[in-house]
């Protein structure tokens, strides 16, 4: 049995600056755990438990529960062996584990600035206004959620959008499995003359099959997302056959490790994306994107959804 480290926890809240609107509905406060792992010899390692039950990872409660059972330590045994049922756990001890050693940590500091970031545009209309002031920035992949107001409204907004956009500018469209087959065709025919990275997560999760079919049909990639929230459910769908892209929610995907194993041994096309974890579990999240994602930008472009960043009162 090896040497426990002392456990610390606590709960935060996070207020949008403005409601995040997604075919899922809207969503106001990010809640999460903000985790403290501390070594015999004093070292310590951060970790975030960032859960999104709509999307497939254990609820706050039930991270919450499962931390107050631990008590005030916990062995590598115990965080190695946490069950698949809370991934959002499963990555925040995991990566708390993974911070305490120092060597990882500078190898991927100088990973970091090879990163390039897509940036969330809010949906509807107010895209046409916000772009510019994101692209003065930087951006240059932008995403905007679609399958929110009717087709025929998106489709008018995304081609004024499109027409704005300078030439280098890219697009990222997600659904979050929020239309019909019939839609899911009208916006693949629309985006082979656009410049679309990908669709992401057309049709809902359960209808796998079919999403499996539109990927062979159109040349604009297909992205899943909401059909691989987790580790399990990734390589169920790799299994099944997805060969287009992944988005990787490291935060709530579950295990480091294993994601590690299974992105290595299998060379998947895989986008890294926030659930709008604190600094925390962005950090732990880059670190993974920065050692399995190939050419890719990351989606961690949502500063601006905040008020600030980290509030210290977080820090247990
Ligand atoms: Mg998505």
């Amino acid at each position: 049995m090896t040497t426990p480290y002392q456990l610390e926890f606590r709960p935060y809240q996070r207020r949008f600056r403005q409601p995040l609107q997604t075919s899922h509905g809207s969503w106001e406060i990010r809640e999460g755990i903000i985790l403290r792992l501390t070594d015999e010899t004093g070292r310590v390692g951060w970790g975030e438990i960032a859960p999104l039950p709509w999307f497939g990872s254990e609820t706050l409660k039930q991270a919450l529960d499962f931390c107050h059972q631990l008590g005030s330590e916990i062995t590598p045994e115990t965080i190695f062996s946490i069950p698949d049922a809370l991934p959002a756990c499963q990555f925040g001890f995991e990566s708390a584990w993974e911070a305490l050693s120092s060597n990882l940590q500078s190898k991927i500091q100088n990973l970091k600035s090879k990163i390039t970031y897509s940036c969330l545009l809010p949906s509807g209309v107010a895209a046409l206004r916000e772009w510019q002031p994101l692209w003065n920035q930087g951006y240059r992949i932008f995403k905007w959620k679609i399958g929110i107001a009717s087709i025929k409204q998106e489709l008018n907004i995304f081609h004024q959008l499109a027409d704005a956009l300078p030439a280098s500018a890219q697009l990222r469209l997600d659904a979050n499995g929020g239309l019909s087959w019939e839609e899911a065709k009208e916006w693949l025919q629309v985006c082979q003359e656009l410049p679309v990275e990908f669709l992401e997560q057309p049709l809902p999760v359960e209808q796998f099959d079919a999403l499996l079919e539109l990927s062979t049909q159109h040349s604009t990639p297909i992205a899943l997302d909401e059909s691989v929230a987790t580790l399990a459910q990734l390589q169920a769908c790799y299994r099944q056959g997805w060969r287009e892209i992944f988005v990787i929610k490291p935060c709530i995907v579950g295990s480091p490790k294993r994601l590690r194993q299974f992105c290595q041994q299998h060379k998947i096309d895989a986008v890294f994306s926030s659930v709008f974890e604190t600094e925390i579990g962005r950090e732990a999240a880059l670190n993974l994107a920065t050692q399995l994602s190939h050419n890719r930008a990351v989606g961690f472009g949502i500063d601006r959804w905040f008020v600030s960043g980290m509030a210290n009162n977080f820090i247990p």
